[in-house]
């Protein structure tokens, strides 16, 4: 049987400051704080991750918080928009958290015949809440202030914004095991049905006139989408490589493994898998409170934790 991507694996951003990154996600959207470690590339940043219970793929969001970072720009060659799936009725809820915490936000509207609300985090990064017609099966972290009625599922879509979407379209058909399910004017919806109602959309908006993006604060780094295992994620390498694009080896991020590719319209992608997962250095009680870092950087953990910022 061919290999199928399962769905998005997990979104990385760039925000600024780590507490108040800490705290919008954690606290305002009430996501659990599944993971505080480091950037494995630059050991003198955090790397936090958001997430479900256990850190299920298709509901991490994860940060490199940068305290000076500038302020980056949405436009083709990125992720422009993540998409979080919230039970119907619950606007109104999260029309008033938002209200009482400061957070910009925009008047529900409809897309693809889905009510969605659009919102910016303190970094700018733009996210959305989307009322899914297909029903979503998955189980919410919960939290005193953010109850099983109104939390959010996990990912319910990421929108790339492209020049031209067809090489993009390409990927995701050809080699993904995506097929297309919807157009609205410039914006395709892309499907996988490999595991039914999980983070299993991607939508392409094509913006040829638009000024190119800036990848700063307030804007998504790149996209990683799921693989079950190592053996799928090698064969996915052999595929990338015989389209002739540069892929690199697969690397050890020590909750998942990971290859990563510049798909032909810019935006990095990343290929994840399932394994070993987020309770390999740490039990699932206890996810988030500990600062972990891998082996390699371990020897050096004294001087790197005198750098970081404490997060409460
Ligand atoms: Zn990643």
């Amino acid at each position: 049987m061919k290999d199928q991507i399962l769905g998005l694996h997990h979104i990385t951003a760039i925000a600024g400051d780590a507490q108040r990154n800490h705290d919008f996600y954690s606290r305002v959207l009430g996501l659990r704080f599944l993971k505080k470690t480091v950037n494995f590339d630059d050991p003198g940043t955090y790397h936090f991750y958001f997430g479900d219970e256990i850190g299920s793929a298709g509901t991490i969001l994860t940060f490199f918080p940068w305290s000076h970072v500038h302020a980056g720009r949405r436009g083709p060659g990125q992720a422009t928009e993540i998409g979080y799936s919230v039970p119907a009725g619950s606007f109104d809820f999260w029309m008033k958290r938002f209200d009482e915490h400061g957070v910009t936000y925009s008047k529900p509207a409809e897309k693809f015949g889905e009510p969605y609300l659009t919102f910016l985090d303190p970094d700018g990064l733009k996210l959305e809440l989307t009322v899914s017609k297909t029903p979503d099966p998955r189980t919410p972290w919960t939290t005193a202030e953010v109850g099983p009625a109104v939390a959010l599922r996990g990912f319910h879509h990421v929108t790339l914004t492209l020049a031209s979407a067809k090489a993009t379209a390409q990927i995701l058909t050809e080699v993904f095991g995506y097929t297309l399910q919807e157009q609205h004017v410039n914006r395709f919806r892309y499907a996988t049905d490999a595991v039914p109602g999980a983070a299993a959309l991607v939508d392409l908006v094509e913006a040829p006139g638009e000024s190119p993006a800036v990848t700063a604060g307030g804007t998504v780094h790149h996209v990683a989408f799921r693989v079950p295992d190592d053996a799928t994620l090698l064969r996915f390498r052999e595929i990338i490589v015989r389209r002739g694009l540069s892929i690199t080896p697969q690397i050890d991020r020590q909750y998942f493994h990971s290859l990563y590719f510049r798909e032909p319209g810019g935006v990095l992608f990343e290929i994840a898998t399932d394994n070993p997962g987020f309770m390999v250095d740490e039990p699932l009680a206890e996810l988030g409170t500990h600062l972990l870092l891998p082996p390699q950087h371990e020897a050096r953990r004294a001087q790197i934790e005198a750098h970081l910022p404490v997060i409460r």
